[in-house]
């Protein structure tokens, strides 16, 4: 055991133990990204300290490893060690350079770091325990890995303008829209950006779930006071998922106040959903009017322009260039949304890195019809729904999908819409999408007036009992 001058254990070599146990069990780029960030400062009596560039970095490392270095230091010491930080400006501490030219060498191909936001320049030497974790953000959801598309336009520029200017225009503020559309990457982005750009003020992040989780913990263990003053005292509230709140009643109570809270205040609230605010069940009228009563914006899918733009970005990200032809095909067979692309991309760099072949249009159309079209290839697309009730009601599929209002377009448009709810597995906002771009409100509102039709006139079963078999006869022409 060394022991130094002042009689604290020195533990120092300790670290340097888990430091290499540690590295076994990471891959290499999360051990770059965090641990070359991480530096040992000094021992203290069963306390270690380290320093680290920034605020960001100590609480991603936190929350991340704090576990995993903790176990691993009291595997060494065989007593517990409390683990604190200092944050340095990365100036005052270099990073050890043979790391960093093992890195160039050991880095494979497609690796991608992520960006990391600069250290903050306010906190140095604020020293912190562990334990409380702040921010809890992706640090690669920024502003500047987010594609922008018509889809996206408007929900991307007030996520951004809120990040310069919290609080003033956009309060609170709602995005929308179906799943792996981007909402939790531009919430996040809020985040990562003022931790980049502005460490005065600190976005608390948080998924709708945790908050729940949360609040129930802190009325069992009589900590709700706690809870308050935590959600509270947060400069900027983005709570992602809101969906989540539904029946959740003394959750959305409590949600209630602190908005008021934080709104009195002049604090910034951002909140997703996966739906309009006015589609939620079993949420509290009041607090439905406080979610509606900023700005509500809506996140659509991406267009085949704004996929092939998106996955040309990832693929650059991941270092691995991707000829214009495959990338297209692609993108026109996935979609669904940039979820379900993003998966593609890996199981196919995977996939061609097990042949250690190059992504060809064969390869991928192989992949692609095993892995992800096979679910929309056995269902019913739209647009045959659309062609084959337009058909029966004697009108073109342009005028079916258009504006016109009258009743005998807007009937069979809004049967169109019930089947494709019916028997497709797509949701309202991508069904509204494919009917030129209307809203889920739209949607829903065509089911209920179809389900109501159903229950008064006998014949309207029928009707669509008919229509139902000619798309699936259709379909297999
Ligand atoms: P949601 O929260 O709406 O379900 P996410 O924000 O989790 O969706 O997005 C799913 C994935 O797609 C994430 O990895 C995200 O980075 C990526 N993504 C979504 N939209 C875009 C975009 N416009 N540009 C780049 N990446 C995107
Ligand atoms: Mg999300």
């Amino acid at each position: 055991m060394f022991v130094m001058s002042n009689g604290t254990q020195d533990y120092s070599l300790f670290w340097k133990e888990s430091l290499a146990a540690i590295r076994k069990e990471i891959s290499e780029q999360e051990y770059l990204t965090w641990f070359n960030r991480l530096t040992y400062e000094t021992s203290k009596p069963n306390e270690i300290v380290f320093s680290v560039p920034s605020k960001f970095i100590q609480d991603q490392i936190k929350q991340r490893y704090l576990k995993t270095i903790s176990a691993s230091l009291q595997n060494l010491a065989g007593s517990d060690i409390d683990i604190s930080f200092i944050i340095k400006k990365t100036s005052e501490k270099s990073l050890p350079s043979s790391e960093t030219a093992e890195t160039a060498v050991s880095r494979p191909k497609q690796e991608h770091f992520n960006p990391l936001p600069a250290p903050s320049s306010t906190s140095a030497n604020s020293t912190s325990k562990l334990k409380i974790i702040t921010n809890n953000t992706n640090p690669s959801y920024s502003f500047d890995s987010f594609v922008v598309g018509d889809n996206s336009s408007f929900a991307f520029n007030a996520c951004l303008a809120i990040a310069k200017n919290p609080g003033t225009t956009y309060n609170p503020c709602l995005i929308y829209g179906g799943v792996g559309l981007g909402k939790t990457h531009l919430l996040q982005s809020i985040s990562n950006y003022l931790a980049q750009n502005n460490s005065e003020i600190e976005a608390h992040y948080v998924t709708a779930e945790t908050f729940t989780n949360e609040f129930i913990e802190s009325v069992g263990d009589r900590k709700t006071q706690q809870f308050k003053n935590k959600y509270r005292k947060a400069d900027i509230l983005l709570i992602d998922d809101i969906h989540f709140l539904q029946g959740k009643s003394s959750t959305q109570e409590e949600l209630f106040h602190t908005f008021n809270d934080l709104y009195e205040s002049n604090r910034q609230m951002v909140f997703t959903c996966d739906r309009p605010v006015s589609e939620l069940k079993d949420l509290t009228a009041r607090l439905k009017s406080r979610f509606e009563r900023g700005l509500n914006v809506d996140l659509q899918p991406p267009d085949l322009e704004t996929r092939i733009a998106i996955l040309k970005k990832k693929c650059q990200q991941q270092n691995y260039p991707m000829k214009d032809d495959v990338l297209t095909y692609i993108c026109e067979s996935i979609n669904t949304n940039v979820r379900d692309l993003e998966s593609s991309l890996t199981k196919l760099i995977a996939y061609s890195n097990l042949l250690n072949k190059e992504i060809s249009l064969d390869i991928v159309r192989e992949q692609l019809k095993n892995a992800y079209s096979l679910n929309r290839e056995q269902s019913v697309a739209i647009e045959t729904i659309q062609r084959v009730v337009a058909e029966y009601f004697n009108l073109s599929y342009i005028e079916l999908r258009g504006k016109k209002r009258t009743r005998a377009v807007s009937l069979p448009r809004q049967i169109s819409m019930y089947i494709s709810r019916k028997i497709t597995d797509y949701s309202t906002t991508e069904i509204g999408y494919e009917f030129g771009g209307r809203d889920h409100t739209t949607v829903m509102h065509a089911c209920q007036r179809i389900e109501g039709l159903l229950q008064s006139d006998p014949g309207m079963e029928n009707i669509i009992q008919k229509l139902i078999r000619s798309i699936h006869s259709y379909k297999s022409h």
